[in-house]
């Protein structure tokens, strides 16, 4: 049994995705929960990324809508 498997063949694989981002992250599904998130929004005002949950900008203050 060899441990030198070529990942790199799997990469288009989900399931192996999913496998890969666990032993990346320590998280299951790690790479399909970046998938399925929304594009990852910005503060238009100095371009901070942005949780969904907050209201305002932490770095400048920005109403977020
Ligand atoms: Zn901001």
């Amino acid at each position: 049994m060899s441990s030198c498997l070529d990942l790199r063949e799997y990469q288009d694989n989900p399931d192996m995705q999913n496998i890969l981002g666990k032993l990346v992250s320590g998280k299951s599904g790690y790479k399909s929960v970046i998938d399925k998130t929304k594009p990852i929004a910005k503060c238009s005002q100095c371009g901070k990324i942005l949780d969904d949950s907050w209201k305002f900008c932490p770095e400048c203050g920005n109403r977020i809508k």
